[in-house]
């Protein structure tokens, strides 16, 4: 996806995050989007830096910066949830388009999944709001099994945890 269109997830993305953490449309939920609004949408800009400098869709694009970020909230105290805007990016470069990117780079292979559109279709945005809500959704259902706290700062144990259930390990 384009810039303007990550920029579009980020927004909803961080005013969606908001109002499920503060349950409420009421001025907690702008300040928590005054807080939170920022660093996702640097996250969700973060990626595509690889454009000017390293290999588009590979250098800034791959789960070990997106590792790097988790970790980091936890190791430096701060940095919280710019994690989540570059996850949301990688969602819309692999589920938002045809292109995909180098998920492991610099091991070799590129990866997409074989759903969404054209950069330049006019479908883009229709498939970036779909792209969101699938996001919120999955943010809710982590809320609701009460890892919030998770949001801001990966705990590196339950990560570890986490990706041994998840690979059955
Ligand atoms: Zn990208």
């Amino acid at each position: 996806m384009n810039k303007r269109d990550h920029v579009l997830n980020a927004v909803l993305l961080s005013l969606g995050i908001s109002l499920i953490l503060t349950r409420a449309i009421a001025w907690e939920a702008l300040v928590a989007f005054v807080a939170i609004g920022p660093p996702i949408i640097l996250g969700a800009l973060l990626p595509d830096v690889d454009t000017v400098i390293g290999v588009h869709r590979k250098t800034f694009h791959n789960v070990w910066i997106l590792g790097f970020l988790l970790v980091f909230p936890a190791l430096f105290g701060n940095l919280h949830y710019v994690w989540i805007g570059v996850l949301t990016h990688f969602a819309l470069d692999l589920l938002g388009n045809q292109y995909g990117m180098g998920v492991f780079y610099p091991l070799p292979g590129f990866y997409d999944i074989p759903v969404g559109v054209n950069v330049d279709s006019r479908w883009a945005d229709v498939v970036t709001l779909l792209v969101t809500a699938f996001e919120l959704g999955v943010v809710y259902l982590l809320v609701q099994a009460g890892l919030e706290a998770q949001l801001a700062t990966p705990s590196i144990p339950e990560i570890l945890q986490l990706t041994l259930t998840v690979l059955g390990v």
